[in-house]
C-alpha cells in the first residue's frame, strides 16, 4: 500500500463560457482566480484556476472553457460530484445566497451523518457544500462571502460507477481505507492526508455511460508533495500493471496520468513549485500567464482567441 498520496490535489472540469465560470467561481463561491492561463494541448482555450488564497494542493477547482461546447450528460465512469467544506451552521446562509443568484439544482440532505447542500455549476455540474466540524484551513474571502462561511476547500469528490470493485481496491492500493456505507455508497479515508482525503463510490449498475462535455468532470488529481514520491507512487503503479504517463511539466506542479478501471482519469500531481512560481502572491490570477511553448502566440490569444475576463 503506497504512503505517498495524501488526497486530493485538484478536480479538473469542463465549461462553456469562460466569462460565465469566472463569475461563478469567483462572485458566488467567492473562491480566488489562482491562475490565468491556457490549455498546454489546446492554447485557443483557457485553462481557469480557483482556490484559496494561494491554491493549496486540495482546494483548487481548474476549468478548461471551450467556447459553446456541449453540455455533457451524466452517468456511470466519473466524478459525479465535486464537494466543498464549509464551517458547521453555514448552510443556511449558502442556501440564502444561491437563491439570490439563482444557483439550479439546490437540495439539502444528509451523507454519512453530514449535512450538505447540493448544487449545481453553470454547465450544470454537479456540486455540494458539506458542513465540516474540525477544518482548520484558512479560506479566502471576499465577494460578500466571510470567514465564518467561506469554503475552505475540498471536502471530497464522489465517482459515479457500474461496479465498484476494481476502483475500490484501487484506492486503497493508494493509501485510501474504506470507513462506511450509505446505501450504495462507501466512503473512503486517506488516514493522516490533507483536509481533502474523503472520496465516496456510488455504485449504480445499469447505469449508461456518461458522455462528457460541459460540465462533466474531465480528471481528479491527487495530491504527493513532491517529484521524487510522485516517481514512487508511478513505479509501484507501472509494477502492478498500470498504463501511467511519464512526469509531465505543468508549470506549477508535476502530472502523471491513469484511466482507471471504472473510467475515471486519474492524475497524481506535485505540492510543488505552486501557483506563485511565476506571479507576485497579491495579484495571482490577474494576468494572462502562458507556457513558455505558447509564449509566441500571445498576441492572437488575447486579441482573437480568448474571451477578456475583467476581474
Ligand atoms: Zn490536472
Amino acid at each position: 500500500m503506497l504512503t505517498q498520496i495524501k488526497g486530493l490535489h485538484h478536480v479538473t472540469s469542463l465549461a462553456s463560457s469562460a466569462s460565465e465560470n469566472n463569475a461563478f467561481f469567483t462572485k458566488v463561491l467567492g473562491l480566488r482566480r489562482v491562475k490565468k492561463t491556457v490549455n498546454f494541448d489546446a492554447p485557443n482555450v483557457y485553462h481557469l484556476y480557483y482556490g484559496d488564497e494561494l491554491g493549496t494542493p486540495g482546494t483548487v477547482m481548474t476549468y478548461f472553457p471551450f467556447p459553446n461546447a456541449r453540455r455533457g450528460r451524466p452517468g456511470a465512469g466519473e466524478v459525479s460530484a465535486t464537494v466543498f467544506s464549509v464551517p458547521e451552521g453555514a448552510l443556511s446562509w449558502w442556501s440564502e445566497r444561491f437563491a439570490t443568484f439563482g444557483v439550479a439544482g439546490v437540495k439539502s440532505e444528509i451523507r454519512m451523518g453530514e449535512k450538505r447542500l447540493r448544487f449545481l455549476g453553470p454547465d450544470g455540474d454537479a456540486f455540494a457544500l458539506s458542513e465540516t466540524a474540525d477544518d482548520s484551513r484558512t479560506p479566502w474571502t471576499g465577494n460578500g462571502v466571510s470567514a465564518d462561511v467561506a469554503i475552505r476547500g475540498f471536502h471530497s469528490a464522489d465517482m459515479r460507477l457500474q461496479d465498484k470493485g476494481a476502483s475500490a481496491e484501487l484506492l486503497k492500493f493508494m493509501g485510501y481505507s474504506e470507513i462506511e456505507k450509505q446505501g450504495n455508497i462507501t466512503r473512503f479515508l486517506r488516514e493522516g492526508g490533507n483536509d481533502a482525503r474523503l472520496i465516496d463510490l456510488e455504485t449504480l449498475p445499469l447505469a449508461s455511460a456518461a458522455e462528457q462535455g460541459a460540465g462533466s468532470v474531465h480528471h481528479i488529481a491527487f495530491a504527493v508533495e513532491n517529484r521524487a514520491t510522485q516517481l514512487e507512487v508511478r513505479k509501484a503503479l507501472l509494477d502492478t500493471g498500470w498504463q501511467v504517463t511519464p512526469p509531465i511539466d505543468r508549470d506549477y506542479f508535476w502530472a502523471i496520468y491513469f484511466r482507471t478501471p471504472g473510467g475515471v482519469l486519474f492524475e497524481i500531481a506535485t505540492n510543488e513549485p505552486g501557483f506563485d512560481r511565476d506571479e507576485d502572491s497579491a495579484h495571482l490570477g490577474e494576468a494572462l500567464k502562458l507556457p513558455k511553448q505558447h509564449a509566441h502566440l500571445r498576441e492572437a490569444l488575447e486579441t482573437r482567441y480568448l474571451e477578456p475576463l475583467n476581474d
